[in-house]
């Protein structure tokens, strides 16, 4: 009755923003990118959103069948797609961290050695300077010059790849209490950043316990039972017991799992609050982007599982403070000036203990199988054709074709063994060969998601790809990463204040979001974007 009654106050406040918004161009878009955001996140809990998710649902023009095209359905890829409508593959984007074949060493995918931290002690100095094309905020700025383009992300690459090549400003966590950026942005932080870094305090949180916002009896209708055998216990761990409260283990520090709780969220809101009052982002004719990165979602999703009750009242909270935060916007910009943007940077798996539980098939996959194979394909290699042909990296193969041309090897031998091995682990469904992918004709969506994928250079030559519903973690959490729709298939919502709620249930690729956005505030679309704008 409580929850109706409030929602209804909400509803009604909303509305009367909604009566008096007349249609234009948007001064703001601010984009909302959850990580590990499946599309049943905001279908199942529906009922009980009353904040920032009801406003979008209810002024909102959702894609329900909306899925990555790529296969390698990480974080880095998939926020690249979002803010550059451009496959990751080609880009050079093939994983959140990768072995290059020319450094000869695996790098993170937003790694810049020339690059300082700025704005803390502690943390990584990222960019986009590893990429040699452009994002929507590349866009925007070459049309608008005035316009200003700030992204926030819990995640370095989340906020490097949303971001474009030159945004104003880009800030992710450090994992020690503080958002930072590097000199490849800016010399120094804003006053503002500086001053929300000070009011953080994230020591302050050691003692904070994670409690549910709602009654028992709401999570056991909505969610599964709280104790889960699969969903990781990191708290108090002398027992198994992955269940409400959750606190921070003594031994653990608060500010790394600032990340790990779902104030995290709260907090880059506050963030962009501030960024949207001192940039004074949608107050000119110019029109501004914000781009803001839900991280600590993936994180939470990890350890317990979509299916959870922790991750039922993660986005519970996540709503409210979306809710707060909508409200903010309309007072500093008004609601009639702003377009809003929900997605996610790919999807995920259910625990797979969870899968197999509703019917399903899957699981992990066994470390000590994997190794196994790994060892046996090593030694047959080595035995036939000698050493050092190849650098594997996970179940990645990367081969030396120089060193094989010269001494006359074919590398469709090399192949031959990976694939007698390797697909004998349950969970690994086949191998994939680079050259074939490329040379493929096949428009299959798991041949076009992998060729979406591909680097012809940086790729490795041989790759495995699991079976549906298993993956490599182990023993506890789930993930993504594969090329099937539980990963990629994410929701997309275009907001704005007068726009009536409608579902359209036509395919759209999420490499769409940028021109389409593009569209919306009137800027050209460059040739390379591999998206479209969606028309509605
Ligand atoms: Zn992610």
């Amino acid at each position: 009755m409580i929850v109706s009654y409030f929602r209804l106050l909400i509803m009604a406040a909303f509305f009367s923003f909604s009566c008096s918004s007349k249609p234009q161009q948007p001064k703001l878009v601010i984009t909302l990118v959850v990580d590990q955001f499946r599309p049943d996140l905001l279908t199942r809990f529906d009922d009980l959103y009353t904040g920032g998710f009801r406003w979008l649902i209810d002024h909102g023009i959702w894609f329900t069948n909306t899925h990555h095209e790529h296969s390698y359905t990480a974080t880095g890829p998939g926020h690249f797609a979002i803010g550059s409508g451009q496959y990751p593959g080609p880009a050079g984007i093939i994983g959140n961290s990768f072995y290059d074949r020319d450094l000869k060493k695996k790098v993170n995918c937003v790694e810049d050695p020339t690059a300082k931290v700025v704005g803390a002690d502690k943390g990584e100095a990222r960019s986009y300077s590893r990429y040699n094309t452009t994002g929507l905020g590349d866009w925007v700025k070459a049309t608008y010059p005035k316009s200003k383009v700030i992204s926030l992300g819990g995640k370095d690459r989340t906020a490097v790849f949303l971001g474009g090549k030159n945004p104003d400003l880009v800030l992710y966590f450090n994992y020690a209490g503080s958002f930072i950026s590097s000199d490849y942005y800016v010399d120094s932080l804003p006053d503002w950043t500086d001053e929300f870094n000070a009011s953080i305090n994230a020591e302050s949180y050691k003692d904070s316990l994670w409690t549910k916002s709602l009654s028992d009896d709401v999570y056991l209708k909505y969610a599964r039972e709280d104790f889960y055998h699969g969903e990781l216990d990191d708290y108090l761990t002398e027992e198994y017991s992955p269940v409400f409260p959750i606190g921070i283990d003594p031994k653990e520090d608060p500010k790394e799992f600032l990340m790990a709780r779902p104030w995290f969220e709260r907090e880059i809101l506050k963030l962009a609050q501030s960024a949207i009052t001192n940039e004074k982002l949608g107050q000119d004719k110019s029109p501004d982007l914000l781009f803001i990165g839900f991280s600590a979602m993936d994180w939470m999703i990890h350890d317990f599982g979509p299916h959870s009750q922790e991750i039922m009242d993660a986005f519970i909270k996540l709503d409210k403070y979306l809710g707060n935060f909508i409200e903010f916007v309309d007072k500093v910009v008004g609601l009639d000036q702003v377009e809003f943007v929900l997605t996610g940077d790919h999807g995920g798996l259910p625990l797979p203990e969870y899968v197999v539980e509703q019917g399903g098939t899957g699981g992990r996959i066994n470390r000590e199988h994997l190794k196994e194979a790994f060892e046996w394909i090593d030694e047959e290699i080595e035995e036939r054709f000698g050493k050092d042909l190849y650098v594997r990296s996970g179940g990645n193969y990367f081969l030396n074709l120089e060193k094989m041309k010269k001494a006359n090897i074919n590398p469709k031998k090399i192949y031959n063994v990976v694939d007698k091995y390797l697909p004998k682990v349950e969970g690994i469904e086949r191998i994939i060969y680079k050259e074939d992918i490329l040379k493929s004709t096949a428009s299959d969506k798991i041949t076009t998601r992998l060729k979406h994928m591909i680097h012809s250079h940086k790729t490795p030559e041989i790759f495995p790809i699991v079976t549906p519903g298993y993956l490599y973690k182990n023993p506890y959490g789930t993930g993504h990463g594969s090329p099937y729709d539980y990963d990629t298939h994410v929701p997309l919502i275009f907001a704005r204040a007068h726009f009536q709620s409608k579902t359209m249930n036509e395919a759209q690729a999420t490499v769409d979001i940028a021109p389409t956005i593009a569209k919306i505030i009137g800027v050209k679309i460059p040739e390379f974007c591999d998206g479209k704008p969606i028309e509605f």
